[in-house]
């Protein structure tokens, strides 16, 4: 293989970062987890031809929830105990392909952007290493004895540096080699590895928004700049028709209205609370009204719908959910709903157990025309609204 490749070191157990969410690379970061954000601009990257990812021995399992498939993703290989064994490992993994160049990232940095790709990519010569780096900012002290500062160190010339760090492929697999034939096992990125080998690196901007997340303040910060802590907001929709026959009252609503014809079908036949019932199962995904309350189980027969809501909402209440809004527009042509709509709105509030302000109940006719039109049945539909938490904290 000519072209480049992308090493992304994910071996490591983030011991730094406590709790009991397991590696910080598996960990949630909005909708998909550090590791996956953290290689997929490398996927994504016109030039990279091949990512590999070094996973610890025992997260074979958690790879394979966390990373999406793509053609340019190599097997993933185990690491080592160390850091540097760890990208060795990748190194071999890769001469089967021999890239010409190769760009090796730490998992934990998960907003490394295509222009610091980039960057680093065109800066890689042979004997030549291009790492991301931004001037130190802080005033440095070496502390002494008893926590008293020993001397206040020159920032002058002094970068912190970052991932991904670009090596010719076969510069860096031989430094990598020699530095482990050495014994030497302490060096902690593999700018390091070169230079022991005898290499050039060159220092590249890099970009202050390409944190590491080390630390659990360093996770809730990466998590606020996504927006990861917004409320995790969840809308439901239901919709339900049943057919009018022989009779004399509907029930909708959850109120009995005398009519010239009756609904026919699973229980009271109550499609505004059934359509509701599905809106909220909608907010968990928890199936429908017909697979909690089966219509061909005798028991509901004629049943009063105000069950099915009220089952529906403590679905909701057991999964963490609030519910803040129920919503149910009611088509039909008779009978008028207008002089029924607050008596609805205030049993259906009843039901759910929320302030009746957080119901609406609106009707339409559908113009004489369509099934409702002619009077064969009546159709509702309804949207719910529950708040689960933040979206955040919801995964762990
Ligand atoms: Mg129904």
């Amino acid at each position: 293989m000519t072209g480049v490749a992308a090493i992304i070191v994910a071996a490591g157990r983030g011991e730094r970062l406590g709790g009991s969410g397991g590696p910080k690379q598996y960990r949630m970061l909005g909708a998909s987890t550090v590791l996956a954000r953290s290689l997929c601009p490398f996927v994504e990257h016109e030039s990279i031809d091949a990512v590999l990812v070094v996973i610890h021995p025992q997260d074979r399992e958690r790879y394979e929830a966390a990373v999406p498939r793509h053609p340019k993703l190599l097997a993933p290989v185990a690491g080592g105990q160390i850091r540097q064994q760890s990208v060795l490992n990748g190194l071999e993994a890769l001469s089967a392909f021999n890239p010409e160049k190769v760009l090796i990232h730490d998992a934990a940095r998960p907003f490394v952007t295509h222009g610091l790709i980039s960057g680093v990519l065109a800066a890689v010569r042979p004997g030549t290493g291009a790492i991301p780096g931004t001037p130190v900012a802080d005033t440095l002290k070496r502390r002494g004895p008893e926590d008293n500062v020993a001397e206040t160190v020159s920032r002058d010339r002094l970068f912190a540096v970052q991932t991904p760090q670009g090596f010719v492929f076969s510069d860096i697999l031989l430094a990598h080699r020699d530095v482990a034939m050495r014994g030497i096992a302490d060096l902690t990125d593999d700018s390091a590895v070169a230079e022991r080998a005898g290499m050039q690196v060159k220092i590249v901007a890099g970009d202050g928004g390409n944190m590491k997340i080390t630390t659990t303040p360093d996770l809730e910060s990466a998590r606020s700049r996504l927006g990861a802590n917004l409320p995790d907001v969840r809308t439901g929709n239901g919709y339900d028709v049943h057919r009018l026959t022989g009779g004399d009252h509907v029930m909708l609503c959850g109120i009995r209205i005398p009519a010239e014809r009756s609904l026919e079908g699973h229980s009271d036949a109550d499609v505004g609370l059934h359509a509701l019932t599905d809106a909220l199962l909608g907010t968990i995904g928890d199936g429908d009204i017909g697979s909690h309350f089966p219509p061909t189980d005798p028991q509901w027969r004629g049943a009063s719908s105000d069950r099915f809501l009220a089952h529906a909402c403590n679905l909701v209440r057991r999964a963490g959910g609030t519910i803040t809004h129920l919503d149910v527009t009611l088509v039909c042509e008779a009978p008028r709903i207008g002089p029924h709509r607050e008596a609805m709105r205030s049993r259906i509030a009843q039901i759910a157990g929320i302030d009746e302000g957080r119901v609406a109940v609106k009707a339409t006719t559908n113009e004489t025309i369509g099934f409702v039109g002619r009077r064969e049945g009546i159709a509702a539909f309804a949207t719910s609204t529950a708040v689960f938490g933040s979206i955040g904290e919801k995964r762990e």
